[in-house]
């Protein structure tokens, strides 16, 4: 095999490449659970849109996979390198291009952190609604894996916000696709189809990307309930009020009680009612002026004791952002208490009643248990899966999956597939689309260098 860092050393530059020993592990894995990592071969830095077009065309001439790679925080192994595969870290790619006011859009390099761009536009009056719970991704991976987050019910998802790419396809060719306005009818949406597919169809160079104003008052609002169903059931009158909630979020009882004692929560819930509870929702309010929030909390308050809330609590600011944020840190407070999975399975969200009921019955008859919380206004529901033996795991998770397409929903709402969720999604998938995927990926990427074996499997281009 040819010394493939010292290939890509002549494109980018020494400093540009890690190879062999110099490679951190952390570049062989991501944040999903229970895989097995794979070191690169080698790591490289693009600096420019021509360095990834140069970098593809090595990778076709001497036959090595790419995987590319933004910060690492994905939950499905989709940044798992290929065996004999090279990373390309998008990290020094890192410049937001623009941000431009009068047409409510920011233009970034793949590179650029959540975080990052939400420090330049909070300047500006202006915000990027996508907050799926680690800020430090990259909006190259949110595109990729077109993250979602807490926000969606309010926003919609990344590719909602997608107004152009430009990428680099497996053939090496640059291409660009919409660009600073929101319609276009002008030929096949390549940027809705690079949206979501986990750079397997091309590596993202650049993103448009449409802003909105940011809202300056806002108020969490928290309301136990005395069952899980009765939670959930709540939620789509909640989403049909007109009072355009940020965020609907259910917790259920242990994942609460976590939470609660590892982030040292101030609730102020009296303990009759701590006692009674075993779910809670969470809603979150956003307005331009204090007054009509105030008006929508008591509309809100109202429709939840209505609809069997024990209680309803405006939280104080600082309650209510630690909480919010005690709620983005729940995968670690799951994978600190052992569970052996995650699920993201979503659903129509009035559907959620019956697929928990569902989830609960396949639980039991495989002696597993799971726990959860979810952003329940979309109907994506977050399963934490304790089950330690191999077998009766993948029998519950694939019974998840399959009761969670019969309900009408999909394999994963947010998270993406990778390579953790491949075999779940190939269970449930129909064939033919699978099919039409496979022809779809040769025409973007006719050798199968781009992140092959994520997703689904192209039998002559799979390398793991
Ligand atoms: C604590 C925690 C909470 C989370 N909460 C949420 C949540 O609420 N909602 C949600 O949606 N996700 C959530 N995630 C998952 C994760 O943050 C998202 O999937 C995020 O979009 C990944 O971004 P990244 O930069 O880390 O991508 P990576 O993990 O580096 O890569 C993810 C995928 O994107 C591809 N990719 C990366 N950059 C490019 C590029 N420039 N061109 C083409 N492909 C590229 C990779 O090959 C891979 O397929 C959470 C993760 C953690 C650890």
């Amino acid at each position: 095999m040819a010394d493939v860092a010292g290939l890509l050393a002549e494109i980018v530059g020494d400093s540009n490449v890690l190879g062999g020993a110099q490679i951190r592990e952390d570049f062989s894995h991501d944040e999903a659970l229970g895989l097995t990592p794979v070191m690169p071969v080698a790591v490289v830095f693009p600096r420019s849109t021509a360095d990834v077009a140069r970098i593809v065309a090595a990778a076709n001439e001497h036959h090595f996979a790419l995987t590319a790679r933004g910060s690492g925080t994905g939950l499905s192994g989709a940044a798992i390198p290929a065996r004999d595969g090279v990373v390309v870290s998008f990290e020094r790619m890192n410049r937001i291009i623009e941000v431009d006011t009068a047409n409510h859009v920011a233009v970034v390099q793949p590179g650029v952190t959540l975080e990052e761009l939400d420090r330049a536009t909070e300047e500006h009056g202006l915000v990027y609604p996508v907050f799926p719970g680690e800020s430090s991704a990259s909006l190259g991976g949110n595109v990729a894996t077109n993250a979602g987050g807490m926000r969606a019910v309010k926003y919609g998802v990344t590719r909602h916000q997608v107004l152009g790419l430009e990428a680099v396809l497996g053939t090496g060719e640059v291409i660009r696709s919409g660009g600073k306005f929101v319609k276009a009818t002008a030929g096949y949406d390549l940027t809705q189809i690079i949206t979501g597919s986990e750079g397997t169809l091309a590596l993202v160079t650049e993103a448009t990307l449409k802003l909105h104003p940011r809202l300056p008052y806002a108020a969490t609002l928290l309301a136990p309930f005395a069952t899980l169903p009765e939670v959930t059931r709540a939620v789509p009158a909640i989403v049909a009020s007109g009072l355009s909630p940020l965020m609907v979020e259910y917790i259920d009882l242990m994942t609460m009680a976590s939470l609660i004692s590892v982030a040292n929560l101030e609730l102020a819930i009296p303990p009759t009612i701590k006692d009674t509870a075993q779910a809670y929702l969470v809603v979150v309010l956003e307005d331009r002026i204090d007054d009509r929030l105030e008006d929508d909390i008591v509309v809100l308050a109202e429709m939840l004791t209505g609809r069997g809330a024990l209680d309803v609590f405006v939280l104080p600011d600082y309650a209510g952002s630690a909480l919010i944020e005690a709620r983005e840190q729940a995968f670690w407070i799951a994978k600190s208490s052992g569970a052996e999975d995650i699920v993201d399975v979503v659903v129509p969200r009035a559907q959620i009643p019956a697929y928990l009921d569902e989830v609960s019955a396949l639980a039991a008859t495989t002696g597993s248990w799971v726990a959860g919380c979810g952003h329940a206004g979309d109907g994506n529901v977050h399963l934490s899966v304790f089950q330690a033996d191999p077998d009766k795991r993948s029998r519950l998770i694939h019974g998840i999956m399959a009761a969670g397409t019969r309900f009408g929903g999909a394999v994963s709402g947010e998270h993406g597939i990778g390579v953790s969720k491949k075999e779940y999604l190939a269970a449930v998938e129909d064939p033919a689309k699978i099919a039409l995927w496979r022809r779809i990926k040769v025409a973007f990427d006719p050798n199968g260098i781009l992140n092959p074996g994520t997703i689904f499997d192209l039998e002559e281009t799979t390398r793991r």
